[in-house]
């Protein structure tokens, strides 16, 4: 069995596929906060291009890939299959462990797979310059790309935590000409408004959201974009299950188990959906498995509830596993998995039952990412080892069992920029503050208000 499977440009995927399709219970829909009244389409368009708000309220089941999307993602994809014949043998499991690699994008994670498509729709549409927010600076990377390749501006607002302890992803940005400010910044109302609160605020994805939605509001030909949570985002990283589908027959093999870190949703949904989609139409029994830090519990410890996707309260109500869009987590080095929310579609699959989550302690995390880069040679985004912590506590219980299982993981990026996290881990300077149920309730509560009687 080779260990390494591989696919021709000719099997990168020729459509996006849309799981709304295929749920038994549809999400409940996104509300006007003044009105509480479902949003028209229309109110989203000073934001987004038509052709992605069309899909984020889509329910056809494919959507076709264009042509020019697809000729991008050939400078990368098909993304490779791995065996885990490394890890398996350092834990002496008979499960069988495979991991699908989108650390071969040029950003070095998963996230150019939607930026592409966003950066190509808003281009077809006009759109001169797009703003957006970036928390670790997977993202902004990944759209200050994306935005390159199409010849538009892109102006990002990066959490001022990691704009202070992440230099090099800033470069990265400015190398493909974006315009990056640390959040909170003097650029725009709300901005303004948290530094004459707190000065010394080291920021919020939230927060940054907010910036970069005024921004894009305010200035004409300017539309925003997002890199995760929302329908259409969750949609395009579905070619990356498509292929592992298919990488997975090649090897003779299907799994029992998928495991994905989960941030807001996208490169589990990216790799779960299209898998899902034979539980729900062909009778399969995948477990699925979304893995959050125990510090930003949104999927464990949170509740499902209408909440808004930024801080300054901004944009439409979401039916979601929510912390409260107040809740600040600690800033663990993990930045994409520090966020207050989780997608739509997710939400919904996780009450019906149809996904699991589980939480890790960062510790252990970076723990089971120094094992992996021992066993596979491959350095995991301090994000990716979330998914590794679970899988190797499977694999484990494997071996207690004396059973095989077959294991899917998603290795969503890798942690070339994040070197300083696993000097912090091996020098002992990695702590994992508690999350307080008093806390939780207490950002809780600025939802409240929000709920449908
Ligand atoms: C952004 C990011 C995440 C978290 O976001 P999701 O939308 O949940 O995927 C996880 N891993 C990496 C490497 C990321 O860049």
């Amino acid at each position: 069995m080779e260990n390494k499977i591989l696919l021709t440009e000719q099997e990168i995927p020729r459509y996006f596929y849309n799981i709304m399709a295929d749920m038994p219970n549809k999400p409940m829909p996104p509300l006007h906060p003044a009105t509480r009244e479902p949003i028209t389409p229309e109110l989203l368009e000073p934001l987004f291009p038509k052709d992605l708000i069309l899909q984020e309220v889509s329910s056809e089941r494919y959507i076709e890939i264009p042509g020019e999307v697809r000729r991008i993602y050939a400078k990368w994809r098909p993304a490779p299959l791995f065996r885990a014949k490394g890890l398996e043998k350092m834990l002496d499991t008979p499960a069988k462990i495979y991991y699908k690699y989108e650390g071969v994008s040029p950003a070095g994670s998963h996230k150019p797979n939607t930026a592409v498509a966003q950066a190509f729709y808003n281009k077809i549409a006009g759109t001169k310059k797009i703003t957006t927010e970036t928390g670790a600076g997977q993202w902004g990377t990944a759209l200050a790309y994306a935005c390159q390749a199409f010849g538009m501006e892109c102006e990002v607002y990066m959490v001022r935590a990691s704009y202070d302890h992440k230099p090099y992803r800033k470069v990265m940005m400015n190398a493909f000409d974006a315009q990056v400010y640390p959040s909170p910044s003097d650029r725009t109302e709300f901005g303004r408004k948290v530094l004459k609160e707190n000065p010394e605020s080291t920021g919020s994805l939230g927060i940054a959201i907010s910036e970069a939605i005024e921004r894009a509001s305010l200035e004409p030909d300017t539309h925003y974009a997002l890199g995760s949570v929302l329908n259409h985002v969750l949609l395009h990283q579905t070619i990356i299950g498509q292929e592992t589908i298919v990488q997975m027959e090649k090897a003779g093999d299907m799994p029992d188990m998928i495991v994905a870190p989960f941030g807001g949703g996208s490169n589990f949904a990216g790799i779960v959906f299209p898998f899902l989609r034979m539980n729900l139409a062909e009778n399969m029994n995948i477990r699925c498995i979304a893995v959050e830090p125990t510090s930003c519990p949104k999927l464990t410890r949170g509740e499902f509830r209408y909440d808004f996707g930024d801080t300054a309260g901004k944009t439409p109500l979401l039916p979601m596993y929510t912390l409260g869009h107040d809740f600040i987590p600690s800033p663990i080095h993990a930045g994409g998995l520090r966020y207050h929310g989780a997608g739509v579609l997710v939400s919904q699959l996780l009450k019906d039952g149809l996904i699991e989550a589980v939480a890790e302690r960062q510790d252990q995390c970076f723990k089971a990412g120094l094992d992996f880069i021992k066993a596979e040679g491959i350095i995991p985004a301090p994000e990716a080892t979330h998914a590794i912590s679970t899988v190797i506590r499977e694999a484990l219980r494997c071996k207690e069992e004396g059973r095989s299982q077959t294991i899917l993981f998603n290795l969503c990026g890798h942690g070339h920029f994040d070197m300083s996290a696993y000097d912090a881990y091996l020098s002992g300077n990695i702590k994992d503050a508690e999350v307080r149920d008093e806390q939780i309730s207490a950002s809780m509560a600025g939802t409240d208000m929000f709920q449908p009687a």
